[in-house]
């Protein structure tokens, strides 16, 4: 992301905003299938046996209630993620996870470097059954478009082994775990339910990692950050990056259209930019579902 924009890339991991989405209904199904399986991963962390039918009961009466608070419930919604997990749980789960030990579930990692603190969430760090240290990602979606090359050059995972590597010295491989989020009765030849892809860095690249971390820091401070006009088609950081650039206030943008670390109580929610910030929103809101 830092080479198709600077000033994207700053938004996104420094700032740290997701954009709020319409298409929210497949983000929820992501979000609660991630829920679920922290919930999953917390019972092994207790001691629970891979699959212990405790354990899938207690997802199931969790998927039920859930169900039941819904006000206007999306049956198929739940159906979907409730197969999606119990599934993973009982056929990819004994597969990927046998021996596995030390779990950290939702792992927060931060490194403070010169004032700033460098940070992001792990979904499961854990030690495999030869002992090497993992860091995992759990991703969904109705397709799986991962494999080994994408693990390799992801910057996320990239940023979280660096993470780890300079909070506790410890080089850990990356992997991500992908679940298809509506499993087809007859999937067709080729559909992958679940899969796992790992990737082994070495010291080495997370350091060249780090120092790459550290220009972009120093570039910051001395206000380097470019802009590329040419990377704006589909870029989901428009409305926000036009206000910056004419001198509006962002803060009323950030808080109607980005999930953030912001203060989303602050009631100073008005306009206080005057007609280009209402127009900003509209084309933000016909631009949303592109990027
Ligand atoms: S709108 Fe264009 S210049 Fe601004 S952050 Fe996005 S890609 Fe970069």
């Amino acid at each position: 992301m830092w080479n198709e924009c600077e000033q994207r890339w700053y938004y996104s991991y420094v700032e740290e905003l997701k954009p709020i989405r319409k298409r929210v209904l497949a983000l929820e199904k992501g979000n609660y299938i991630h829920e679920l399986l922290h919930y999953y991963y917390s019972f092994l962390r207790s001691g629970y046996s891979i699959g212990d039918h405790i354990i899938i009961d207690s997802i199931t009466s969790r998927i039920a209630a859930d169900l039941q608070e819904a006000e206007d419930p999306d049956y198929a919604f739940y159906a979907d993620v409730s197969k999606t997990v119990i599934e993973f749980i009982k056929t990819q789960s004994p597969i990927i996870d046998q021996g596995i030990t030390d779990l950290e579930v939702e792992s927060h990692l931060e490194y403070e470097y010169d004032g700033r603190s460098f940070h992001g969430y792990a979904d499961l760090i854990y030690r495999d059954s030869e002992g090497r240290l993992r860091v995992r990602d759990h991703k969904s979606g109705q397709r799986n478009t991962y494999d080994q090359r994408f693990v390799e050059r992801v910057e996320q995972l990239l940023f979280y082994g660096t993470l780890y590597w300079k909070i506790t010295g410890e080089v850990a491989q990356v992997e991500i775990s992908f679940l298809h989020s509506k499993i087809p009765k007859n999937p067709k030849p080729g559909v992958v339910s679940f899969g796992l892809f790992t990737a082994s860095h070495t010291e080495t690249a997370y350091e060249s990692y780090w120092n790459y971390l550290t220009q972009i820091h120093e570039r910051q401070k001395s206000s380097q950050i470019m802009r590329n006009y040419g990377a704006c088609n589909y870029c989901a950081y428009y409305d926000l990056c036009r206000a910056d650039l004419r001198g509006y206030s962002s803060e009323n943008i950030k808080r109607a259209n980005y999930n953030g670390p912001m203060d989303k109580q602050d009631p100073g929610r008005t306009d206080t930019s005057g007609k280009g910030f209402t127009l900003n929103l509209r084309r933000r809101a016909d631009r949303v579902g592109d990027s």
